[in-house]
């Protein structure tokens, strides 16, 4: 039996990043200011100059980070959001929380990320029906890719929607060299640790450009607080984010950007070494994507993994039932005539060993045992 290599290796970066790390979590302790402290103002204001636009404002998780904009917008009862039903759960479960009706929509299928022509007549259908009133639209950067907003915003917009990026996997992900939030309303931030940029924890972050919206959700995030402190304006959540992790977000931030060129170099070697042998991922034009997952397909996926395996690579499939097949979103409306490449996708897709610190040798393993399989 063949050594598995890392499919995400955490302790590679902890070891080339550990006195930064250690550093700035030792001051953390010896200043004693565990939640809200200063390195959380310092972290917002670098991830909105990373980001090169709009505000920051860092929460628990990335969960929260899009619930918090829903709540400080006011969408509720009656309000329908339109979400990809090929994501994580967080996208479709913060509508549902914040009591309104996700509407699910198909996918491109080569990006995997949201369709505007299925995303136009989800909006037609729900207007025709006339039983929800349409609010905003979530696209998400599927596995670090932004979605293609060029089309998706002047959407949103002709229909008077909020546009959410759910950039949980996506940020420092650009299009034209710009931030998905160019067009967004607001960009919302997972720093779980296996996400890109993790922390050693949960936390996440909100931006946006609108200074009233900034204030509203800065009120969310602790308990709805008003001007003054035990003074409540709104229903809010306590979705503060500790000190520890901003430090160490800090720090991590620092060498992002080389992570980000060190993913695309492995893209680059997996593209070059699998060649036409199976589906490769496809970025739409522009489009610099944070490898959050590098996902190719395979219509004999069960006896590939296996393949994988036995050759050493571990493997994982992001995602193997859509949001709308599962039982507590299935009453929940569709994009007319369903979602077939959704479906499809989630038959197919397989994610392979994906992270900065990865050696040339387990490159050269992955291709090879991904290539032998094909042969
Ligand atoms: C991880 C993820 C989230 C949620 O982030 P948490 O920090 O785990 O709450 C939301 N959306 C997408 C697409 C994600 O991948």
């Amino acid at each position: 039996m063949t050594d598995m290599i890392p499919f995400i290796d955490l302790k590679a970066q902890r070891a080339r990043i550990r006195e930064r790390i250690d550093i700035a979590v030792a001051k953390v302790l010896d200043e004693g200011r565990y939640v809200l402290g200063p390195e959380v103002s310092e972290l917002e204001a670098k991830l909105a100059d990373f980001a090169g636009i709009g505000r920051a404002l860092s929460c628990a998780n990335g969960t929260d980070a899009i619930l918090i904009p829903l709540m400080a917008w006011g969408i509720g009862p009656g309000d329908a959001v339109f979400v990809p039903s090929f994501t994580f759960a967080s996208t479709a479960e913060v509508v549902v929380l914040a009591g309104a009706s996700p509407v699910f929509v198909d996918i491109d299928p080569d990006t995997y990320n949201m369709a505007p022509a299925s995303l136009e007549s989800a909006i037609a259908r729900v207007k025709a029906d006339g039983k929800l009133n349409p609010r905003a639209v979530i696209a998400v950067d599927l596995f670090g890719q932004p979605a293609d907003y060029p089309a998706l915003a002047p959407v949103a917009r002709e229909h008077g929607l909020k546009l959410v990026s759910d950039c949980a996997q996506g940020f420092g992900c650009t299009l034209n060299g710009q931030s998905p939030l160019h067009w967004a309303d607001v960009l919302t931030i997972s720093f779980y640790p296996a996400k890109p940029l993790g922390a050693y924890g949960d936390g996440g972050a909100v931006l946006c450009k609108d200074d009233d919206l900034f204030d509203v959700m800065k009120s969310v995030r602790v308990h709805g607080e008003g001007a003054t402190r035990y003074e409540y304006a709104r229903i809010g959540l306590n979705s503060r984010l500790d000190t520890i992790q901003a430090a160490i977000l800090l720090a991590k931030l620092d060498v992002f950007a080389g992570e980000i060129e060190a993913r695309q170099r492995v893209a680059d070697a997996y593209q070059a070494g699998f060649g036409n042998a199976v589906k490769c991922p496809r970025t739409i034009a522009g489009a610099q994507s944070t490898w959050a997952q590098y996902t190719i397909e395979s219509g004999n996926r069960d006896a590939f993994r296996t393949h994988l395996a036995d050759k050493g690579v571990p493997s994982a499939i992001y995602y193997p039932i859509p949001l709308h097949k599962h039982a507590p979103y299935a009453g929940f409306p569709v994009a007319p005539g369903g979602l077939p490449v959704t479906e499809a996708a989630a038959d197919r897709v397989v994610s392979l060993p994906m992270h900065p610190d990865m050696p040339a040798d387990h490159i050269d393993r992955v291709i090879d045992a991904v290539t032998g399989f094909v042969a």
